[in-house]
């Protein structure tokens, strides 16, 4: 109870507090173990040292108890080390670490109690010399115990390892586990066994544990155990909004993070069975060759994407990726599945609306064309005249502005006809105004199938038209001239039982001249028009059915 003292309570109040902050410390498991590890092993020299500072028994009963409980602790502190190093963590869920601290709890429980002194016995009172009981040898028979358990886990690791860097990692460790057991051995055979004819060499087991320690320290830090990147990676891992399954070649799943709980119940270690996890949407052919290829190809990269439950259920994007050794060989899959219900629904409404959209184009394409040809129809109708079908008065006088011009400037003849239907009044009182519009007609027909394409055959007014001859001289348009004025005399109308034969008058101007210039295209087309026409009244004058050259 002497130990009840301010400073050792504070002592143990700074350990509680030390212990928390590693606990509740972000760093790795296996770093945590470390360091509980690291302080239990410095017990031991501490209390060897301690016990010769006093002369009190109790108090170096107190030391050597507190050697001996962390000396108990350094067989389970091993194991589990070599547990962590060794990926092997898993096996120390619930009893298993139970049965593994079992016997150290066995061990330090005797020390503390030392029934009938048989763990250890002060000799004259003191207990810097002192003698071992039966308990004693039971503590060092289980330490060494743990030891070959945990040799026996390091050299399994070591066959199955591929890595390496973890290969190393694992043979330094060993080579720490092989000096502390070195040393414990001669500090036994030295110090205990052989106490009685040798001398005492103090340290032996201290010196063991802290170059052991060293070969730890060695392996964890120069072989990168403390990784922060493994650290983030797992972080990342079961942060990660997709779910994902780590399986092994034999489908025994080796990690699982919390993102994949509502697609698939599985836990390290359960099988994962994809034929089961499809075994509701089998009917459907694409889900069949899917399975085939799990099945069948483990080292290939697949994707599908399946529907969940009935009807709008969920759609969920599955992607394996082969994990592959260095010889290419498949050793496992990540398996992740991905919520693409929204995507899904995203994706189906732009088909829909791309799908209306198209159909509207297509009805507007039609639209337009529709207007396309009602408009060329308006074109065509403001520039011709609805009886004849020739073109207007206003889009002959619009062409010729710019034609007369061009033909100025590059000295190209030309000629125009005026025409005028003879004793046309005649017809309409005798036969009316449609048949005299059906006369009218026939006319043009006959003149049109004489003329050629690039003429200009237009309705100047009333019964009277004018063709614009482009290229065409004076000799060409008399050729022309005659065939037309043959062509309306040839051209027999039935009228009301009549045959009514008609003719016509023409006045005719032929520009020739090379040296023409014309500043004001509207001005020379009056002046050219009003010599046609002087012409035409020539024509009429001497007796109609005539050509008259202006
Ligand atoms: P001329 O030999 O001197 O030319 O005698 P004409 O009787 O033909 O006299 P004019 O050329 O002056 O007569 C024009 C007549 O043509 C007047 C008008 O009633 C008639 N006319 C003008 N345009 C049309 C039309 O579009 N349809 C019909 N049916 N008659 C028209
Ligand atoms: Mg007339
Ligand atoms: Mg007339």
């Amino acid at each position: 109870m002497g130990f009840l003292r301010p400073d050792f309570l504070l002592f143990i109040c700074l350990f509680v507090l030390f212990a928390s902050v590693i606990a509740l410390n972000r760093i790795t498991q296996t770093h945590k173990v470390y360091l509980a590890f690291h302080f239990v092993m410095m017990l031991w020299p501490l209390g060897q040292f301690a016990v010769r500072t006093t002369d009190f028994p109790v108090y170096q009963l107190f030391y050597l108890n507190l050697s001996f409980v962390a000396l108990s602790l350094l067989g389970p502190g091993w194991l589990i080390f070599v547990l962590f190093l060794t990926q092997r963590s898993h096996l120390l869920k619930s009893w298993r670490l139970g049965a593994y601290l079992a016997p150290a709890l066995v061990c330090m429980a005797s020390v503390v109690w030392n029934p009938d002194h048989a763990f250890l016995k002060p000799v004259a009172g003191l207990y810097d010399q002192r003698e071992y009981g039966a308990l004693f040898w039971l503590l060092t028979l289980l330490q060494f115990a743990y030891f070959s358990f945990a040799l026996i886990i390091m050299f399994q690791a070591i066959r199955t390892v591929r890595s390496a860097n973890e290969r190393k990692q694992l043979a330094t460790t060993l080579v720490g586990m092989f000096v502390l057991t070195v040393f414990a051995a001669i500090d036994l055979m030295v110090n205990v066994l052989l106490a009685n004819w040798l001398p005492t060499i103090p340290g032996l087991m201290s010196l063991g544990i802290l170059l052991s320690d060293i070969c730890f320290v060695v392996a964890i830090y120069r072989y990168g155990m403390f990784d922060i990147l493994s650290m983030a990676q797992r972080d990342l891992f079961h942060h990660l909004a997709m779910g994902i399954v780590v399986v092994d070649e034999n489908a025994k799943v080796l990690e699982v993070n919390r993102s994949a709980a509502p697609f698939v119940r599985l836990s390290k270690g359960d099988a994962f069975e994809m034929e089961k996890f499809l075994a509701p949407l089998q009917t459907k052919g694409e889900v069949n060759e899917f399975l085939f290829q799990y099945r069948h190809h483990p080292g290939e990269r697949m994707q599908t994407e399946i529907s969940l439950g009935e009807g709008a259920g969920r759609h969920v994007s599955i992607q394996i990726s082969p994990v592959l050794d260095h010889f290419k060989q498949a050793i496992g899959r990540v398996i992740t599945f991905h919520d693409v219900t929204e995507l899904r629904k995203l994706v189906d409404e732009m088909n829909r609306k791309n799908e209306a959209l198209h159909e509207r184009n297509l009805e507007l394409i039609a639209i337009q064309e529709e207007l396309f040809r009602v408009n060329q129809k308006l074109e065509q109708m403001a520039v011709t005249d609805g009886l004849t079908g020739c073109y207007n008065r206003r889009f002959l006088m619009h062409q010729l502005e710019h034609e007369v011009m061009l033909n100025a400037r590059h000295r190209i003849p030309f000629s125009i006809f005026l025409f005028d239907i003879d004793f046309f009044k005649q017809i309409n009182d005798r036969y009316g105004h449609v048949i005299g519009d059906e006369v009218i007609r026939a006319t043009t027909d006959a003149v049109r199938s004489e003329l050629r394409r690039t003429d200009i055959f237009a309705r100047y007014g009333g019964e009277e038209f004018t063709v614009y001859l482009p290229h065409t001289s004076r000799q060409q348009a008399e050729v022309l001239a005659d065939r037309i004025m043959r062509a309306v005399a040839d051209n027999v109308v039935h009228a009301g039982g009549d045959r009514v034969s008609i003719t016509i008058s023409m006045g005719i101007v032929s520009e020739e001249d090379d040296y023409l210039r014309i500043d004001n295209a509207k001005e020379y087309l009056r002046d050219l028009f009003s010599r046609a026409d002087a012409a035409l009244y020539v024509a009429k004058n001497e007796g109609r059915n005539r050509i008259v050259y202006a």
